[in-house]
């Protein structure tokens, strides 16, 4: 019970000391896969305004607690049979990287009268495994989906690959940045750039040094993930 308790205090000292740091006009997004709903709260008390989630189901369950308090952006791989539930309970989906998953989740946000907004995740790693879209391919499929009514792009999101050295993922940054203001130039109908998220606990200031105006932040806010929570 004392370590549980000790492990909140550090939640709201972390987020503190982050929101601090921040440069005005970055938002934070607290990534909170695999976190305790009491912990999320305390995220949220302490300041966090986004909620970051990666499991549709695990979302469902802190939003019960924390709801309308914070908004929630969607970061994870979004399967078809959860976009429903998801559309209903995300504020930003940050992960699309085809048009059949834009076009599933406009024909849910349709049928509840939503506008949802919208990234596209870009595989700047150009990693086989890895969810997102090429580089190259990113106009073409923004060019697609700002046809559907019912979604907005927003901007992009990238992870980048897994670097030790947070200055290896500079370059990944570099790139997504590049692709960003290429199609912001391009002022393209339904599309308005104005977010890019990139950056997680280790690479967060050197993405912010590369433009990101989003950063995902895990971690550094909770404590690392093996505590056996899970
Ligand atoms: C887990 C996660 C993060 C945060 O990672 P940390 O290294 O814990 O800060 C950011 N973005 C995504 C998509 C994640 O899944």
């Amino acid at each position: 019970m004392l370590k549980y308790l000790t492990r909140l205090k550090m939640i709201e000292q972390n987020v503190s000391q982050i929101l601090s740091e921040l440069p005005a006009g970055v938002e934070l997004v607290a990534a909170a896969k695999t976190r305790q709903p009491a912990e999320i709260l305390e995220a949220a008390e302490a300041g966090v305004k986004i909620i970051g989630e990666n499991y549709v189901q695990e979302a469902e369950r802190a939003y019960e607690t924390a709801g309308n308090r914070v908004k929630w952006h969607f970061i994870g791989h979004l399967q078809k049979n959860k976009i429903k539930k998801a559309v209903r309970i995300f504020d930003m989906i940050e992960t699309v990287d085809s048009s059949e998953l834009a076009r599933e989740i406009d024909k849910r946000c349709s049928q509840i009268g939503k506008v949802m907004p919208i990234l596209i995740e870009i595989n700047s790693g150009r990693e086989e495994q890895k969810a997102g879209i090429l580089p190259e391919e990113a106009e073409q499929l923004i060019r697609e989906i700002s046809a559907y009514q019912n979604i907005k792009v927003m901007g992009l999101m990238t992870m980048g690959p897994f670097a030790g050295d947070p200055e290896d993922s500079r370059p990944y940054f570099v790139e997504t940045r590049k692709i960003f203001e290429r199609i912001e130039q391009l002022q393209l109908p339904n599309v308005d750039m104005r977010y890019l998220s990139m950056g997680m606990t280790n690479s967060y200031k050197i993405a912010i040094e590369e433009g990101a105006n989003i950063v995902r932040i895990g971690s550094k806010i909770f404590g690392e993930r093996d505590y056996g929570t899970t």
